[in-house]
């Protein structure tokens, strides 16, 4: 099974052969993009629209970056999330847009949801970037590239995903990826953390991180999503340092060629102690924010070439 979708919503409907050919075709342009050979002509003639309704650092500048690096055109809307709550103007932004005819249109929305709901309003391409505490299929695929590399396999990994599961839409994609390429995970949280339903995931749970992070592989830091939090999840952050932030003591558990990853931003001395996210013999946050550009152009291409097959069959002139 090839990867023939029109938009890239979510990890859940992805086969793990249509992820694994996401992740060959982003390696391919990683040792590219270490070349300085990205070939300009791949989205060339095609408009890529940036629109995040919510914060973002990374993900932005790499969709960017990628679109740019094949040629495409590429517009940032400026957009306020206090400016969209209501789901018909998101509609109404969409069409908007949609009547401007657009290739591939990137959003990040703060509600889970809203971006599937977009993709059926418009006629281009639709990557998510981001919605609410839904997914991030992008970040789990740059994820998965990032642990291939560095691990020589993304199969039979002890993998720990630790912190606010509860609020991350990364570790609701980083589940369901790494579960279908067939790895053992590992959620370590607090209770108060710990999303409810979560025994349907097929993973094992702790809140101990000594205890969970015990020979494994890999070790997952996630922020505390404190804009998702409604109240008091956490006693304070000195204390959640304590007993789930990431430092060498609790890192000693793990195995020792384990590797340490982080989405980002980071909160240092939250939950992860600087000193490990800066250490270049456990840490990979920089490579994965690399692989993150090799995988937004991954991603684009497959969805561009897609569209035009789809436009071939149809009649319509490509
Ligand atoms: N940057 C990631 C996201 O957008 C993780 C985070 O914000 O903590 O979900």
């Amino acid at each position: 099974m090839t990867f023939r979708a029109r938009h890239l919503l979510g990890i859940e409907p992805l086969h793990p052969t249509e992820i694994t050919e996401l992740l060959d075709t982003a390696q391919h342009y990683a040792e590219l993009n270490r070349q300085g050979r990205a070939p300009r002509d791949v989205l060339a003639g095609l408009t890529q629209i940036n629109m995040f309704f919510e914060n973002s650092t990374r993900t932005q500048a790499s969709f960017e970056i990628a679109g740019k690096r094949l040629g495409a055109d590429v517009m940032n809307m400026a957009m306020q999330a206090s400016s969209v709550k209501k789901g018909e103007t998101l509609i109404d932004t969409a069409l908007t847009l949609n009547a401007m005819r657009p290739d591939l249109l990137v959003v990040r929305h703060p509600n889970s949801g809203a971006v599937d709901l977009l993709a059926q309003k418009v006629n281009c391409s639709v990557l998510n970037a981001g919605d609410g505490r839904h997914e991030h299929p992008t970040q789990a695929l740059l994820d998965a590239l990032t642990i291939r590399r560095a691990k020589g396999r993304l199969h039979r990994l002890s993998i720990a995903i630790c912190g606010d599961i509860a609020h991350s839409r990364v570790a609701r994609s980083n589940i369901m990826l790494l579960g279908k390429m067939e790895n053992r995970i590992r959620l370590i949280a607090p209770p108060t953390l710990m999303p409810s339903g979560v025994a349907e995931f097929g993973v094992e749970v702790f809140d101990d991180m000594e205890e969970g992070l015990r020979d494994v592989d890999v070790v997952m830091m996630l922020r505390l999503q404190k804009e998702r939090m409604d109240g008091g999840f956490i006693p304070s952050e000195r204390e959640y340092f304590h007993r789930y932030g990431l430092d060498a003591a609790k890192l000693a558990h793990a195995k020792p060629d384990a590797i340490v990853m982080h989405p980002g931003p980071m909160n240092r001395g939250v939950e992860i102690d600087g000193t490990i996210a800066d250490d270049i013999n456990r840490s990979v946050i920089q490579e994965q924010v690399e692989m993150g550009v090799a995988v937004r152009m991954a991603a684009m291409d497959l969805l561009a070439r897609n569209a035009r097959a789809a436009r071939q069959e149809t009649g319509v002139m490509a």
